[in-house]
């Protein structure tokens, strides 16, 4: 089994309007089975996901946030209004948004786009993958399965990596359970979140910086089965719940 990952070359400066699956098929020879991934920073751009700081003003809960991230207010104000939950204000915000993802500063970000213009996460970013793979199926005919990744950092270990925010043509993880090991025992809890390490190598392809690579394909991977309950529900996310509850001490 040979995987290729191909991070796809020349896409310019992405704007608001542009058609980000045809910008991607002109320099993409799509086979069927392909995996996509996909920036949101990129996503995010072409659909005007964004927002101009100078047009944001800071709520009470901003201003008081922001003294102790020493953040600009405005900026806090944007991950405030993109977060549905927040687990944790200090040193860093630590939020859910609206799809179930949870990160640091609801993944807001502000590399990547021009000074004072903020990326803010799709806000449906499994229907952002539904509708990537539907253009290109219609663009090239191709049955192309899509991840939409963001760079995250993780709990308990330093680094950052791509996770999966969004996907379509897949399922999110690879339930091994009821499945026998070399030895003939059952797996009992074995679940493999496949997307999430799909965008992590892809994010190494991506890099963070200037490279210019929001989009990169892997041709090769096997098909798997499962289910997208990647989220814990709050009942089953015991570490979200000793965050809510030390945020309450
Ligand atoms: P995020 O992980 O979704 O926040 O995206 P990043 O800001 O880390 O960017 C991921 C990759 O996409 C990097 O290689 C960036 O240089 C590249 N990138 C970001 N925006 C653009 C863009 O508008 N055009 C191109 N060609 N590359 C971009
Ligand atoms: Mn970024
Ligand atoms: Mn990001
Ligand atoms: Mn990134």
């Amino acid at each position: 089994m040979e995987i290729q990952v191909i991070g796809v070359q020349g896409l310019p400066l992405i704007r608001k309007g542009d058609d980000l699956p045809a910008l991607i098929c002109d320099r993409v020879t799509f086979e069927d089975g392909d995996i996509l991934t996909i920036a949101s920073s990129v996503y995010s751009k072409a659909k005007g996901f964004t927002r101009d700081l100078a047009t944001i003003t800071p709520s009470a809960d901003a201003v008081r946030i922001a003294a102790k991230t020493k953040e600009d207010p405005r900026f806090v104000q944007a991950v405030l209004d993109s977060s549905s939950d927040i687990l944790l204000e200090h040193p860093f915000i630590l939020s859910e948004v609206p799809s179930g993802h949870i990160g640091v500063r609801a993944g807001v970000d502000h590399s990547n786009i021009e000074d004072g213009r903020i990326i803010i996460l799709p806000p449906d970013p499994m229907g952002a993958a539904a509708e990537i793979r539907d253009a290109i199926q219609r663009i090239t005919k191709k049955d192309v399965r899509v991840i939409i990744t963001d760079t995250c950092g993780r709990s308990f270990r330093r680094g950052q990596t791509g996770i999966a925010i969004g996907w379509a043509g897949m399922t999110a993880i690879n339930d091994y359970r009821g499945d026998t090991d070399l030895f003939g025992h059952v797996l009992e809890i074995t679940e493999e979140a496949v997307v999430d390490e799909i965008a992590a190598f892809a994010n190494f392809l991506m890099g963070e910086s200037h490279q210019g690579v929001p989009a990169v394909v892997f041709r090769n991977c096997r098909v798997w089965n499962g289910h997208d309950a990647v989220y814990f529900t709050p009942e089953e996310d015991i570490v979200r719940a000793a965050l809510k509850k030390s945020k309450k001490d």
